[in-house]
């Protein structure tokens, strides 16, 4: 620690991943600098409808843009760098990671646009680099993706241990134990504070080694006599390699359905991060020419989402996978609190089609990437820190892992419980609250960054449980005069072929609408949009008493180069539901 006059202190501030887990991001400063360690995303829930992704509010880090020093990524799961990509578009950044860590960031980030300037510069654990004023050390942890590390953050005030996402394996597949002794010395240093990974506090013990769900899969594929189908997260690069080794045993060849498998697969044989028996890989298309003891087949989709390859697979709608009679299908993942029930639902319709089914945690075929309750205060033995603030965990995780911290002798003033935006700063050994700055999450849906606010939900809302209803009308581009329509299409809203009456009312609704507007002079597209929307709702409410999404389709056609304006209605959704 340097007390000299110069040394600043150093704030700490959480932009993610304390009270409710998921778009991890923490913020280091010091000196007028800033240190962003990972930049997540998380996967929202069912009360964000068509909601993609949320993504950490980075206004703080955007209005400092020039005083951050760089960005230092702990392994390449999404919810660690997966927001990384978002701020890359609106400044540049240097940063760092492991090999694989920034390998499934550039996959990521060839689906961006990142303005000039952004330098990825890789790291191997036990390296030590300097960012700004801060000294990083950059230690070996085990995690569900290969390459993880822990960071220690030198700065002014001490040394900042942060865990990232870790377990401790210590029969690890691909022989990377964790880094015990550089943990070791950073408790020789009296670290002034430890951000822990409190995941899985809830979990007595130890975690369990990767190894044992190897040979737990191996049993399985040497039992099963028919194809085998395993499904598991797309980035556990061991189990992937498992799944290949095991099918290489037994004489089977290994077929991978989903996209974001092939990728990552890919990107991580490139890195050298990943080694698969050579011969065994074949493409999907010529699973159909082996007979099924000589197949196995890695799908995607371990967590039900709905058009992952596994669930197409379910439903008999993969295009070259067919499951049924004699197959034998492994779920080699946890079920995410919240994917449960569409999980569990393959699962009936794999019992359905005659599989036999092998899932949930008794079963052997998955082990957790996080420390259980001994691997965490093995991690809080091993650093002893004077401050601790677990990280990584909803608000019960992070009040039962203060109470693990306070039977280990940290008082309760050291255990310290992080809050999105809220600002601790660290001087002379002594921690106080310093107000707070802008954090949240931002909706992002599809291309569009935090333009989803609470009245699109409700909009969302209302479409999923109302439909939506479309008055389409063709209008003369020069003149807006009606020459189409109006037609009347609906999504999930009635069923249209039976409810001729309705239609009808709603198109002459509409079609009044749109001669009371042109009565009063030269028709203005948008007027007409917002006249039919309200009419046509009021309408629906009064014929049906609900209220589905009214979403006018006004199409200008130009009569010389489209004389078919009927045609052009056509093409707007289709035939109506049926
Ligand atoms: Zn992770
Ligand atoms: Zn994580």
């Amino acid at each position: 620690m340097s007390n000299t006059s110069e040394a600043s202190p150093l704030r700490v501030i959480s932009l993610g991943g304390v009270g409710t887990m998921g778009k991890n991001m923490t913020l280091f400063e010091q000196r007028g600098e800033l240190l962003i360690v990972d930049c997540g995303l998380m996967f929202p829930g069912t009360d964000h409808p068509g909601v993609d992704l949320i993504i950490p509010d980075m206004t703080y880090v955007l209005d400092n843009a020039e005083r951050v020093a760089g960005v230092v990524l702990t392994h390449g799961h999404e919810d660690h760098i997966g927001g990384l990509p978002y701020l890359l578009e609106q400044m540049p950044a240097l940063v760092w990671g492991t090999s694989l860590t920034l390998g499934l960031l550039e996959n990521r980030l060839a689906e961006f646009d990142p303005v000039p300037g952004t330098e990825l510069i890789g790291v191997n654990a036990g390296d030590r680099v300097t960012i700004g004023s801060f000294d990083v050390e950059f230690v070996r942890v085990n995690h569900s993706v290969r390459d993880g590390v822990g960071v220690g953050i030198h700065t002014d005030q001490g040394l900042v241990v942060h865990t990232g996402d870790f377990k401790f394996d210590q029969t690890p597949v691909d022989g990377i134990s964790p880094d015990f002794q550089a943990l070791g010395r950073f408790g020789s240093e009296e670290p002034l504070l430890l951000l822990s990974d409190c995941t899985n506090v809830e979990r007595p013990g130890f975690a369990g080694s990767e190894r044992d769900v190897g040979e737990r899969l191996g049993r399985i594929f040497s039992e099963a006599e028919g194809r085998l189908i395993v499904t598991c997260f797309a980035s556990h690069i061991s189990r992937m390699e498992a799944v290949f080794q095991q099918s290489a045993r037994c004489g089977r060849k290994v077929a991978v359905a989903g996209r974001s498998m092939v990728r990552n697969i890919q990107t991580a044989q490139r890195l050298g991060a990943m080694e698969l028996p050579p011969g065994v890989e074949i493409p999907l298309e010529q699973v159909a020419d082996l007979a099924p003891h000589e197949v196995t087949i890695l799908a995607s989709g371990s967590q039900g989402e709905p058009y992952s390859a596994m669930t197409r697979m379910t439903v008999g709608g993969h295009k070259w996978i067919e499951i049924g009679e004699g197959d034998t299908v492994v779920f080699s993942a946890s079920f995410i609190p919240g994917n449960e029930s569409m999980i569990l639902r393959n699962v009936d319709n794999l019992y359905r089609r005659g599989a036999r089914v092998v899932y949930g945690p008794e079963e052997g075929v998955h082990v957790s990437g996080h420390g259980n309750r001994d691997e965490l205060r093995l991690m809080l033995n091993l650093t002893r820190p004077r401050f601790v603030a677990p990280v990584h965990g909803d608000y019960r995780h992070l009040m039962l892992y203060r109470d693990l911290a306070m039977e280990m002798g940290w008082p309760a003033e050291r255990v310290l419980l992080l809050e999105m935006g809220h600002v601790l700063e660290f001087d002379n050994g002594q921690m106080v609250r310093a107000g707070e700055v802008a954090a949240g999450g931002l909706n992002v849906d599809g291309l569009g960054v935090g333009d989803v606010g609470e009245v699109v939900l409700t909009d969302r809302q209302a479409l999923s449980e109302d439909g939506i209803v479309l008055p389409a009308l063709a209008l003369r581009k020069d003149t807006w005069e009606l020459i189409g329509g109006p037609e009347i299409y609906s999504r999930g809203f009635v069923f249209m072929s039976e409810s001729e009456e309705i239609v009808a009312e709603l198109r002459d609704e509409a079609r009044a609408t749109y001669e009371r507007l042109a009565d009063e002079g030269p028709v203005d597209p948008e007027r007409l949009y917002d006249r039919l929307r309200s009419a046509v709702g009021k309408r629906i409410g009064v014929l049906t008493g609900r209220r589905p999404m009214v979403l006018p389709v006004i199409i200008p056609v130009d009569l010389e180069a489209q004389p078919a304006a009927e045609d052009e209605l056509e093409g707007v959704v289709g035939a109506d539901e049926a």
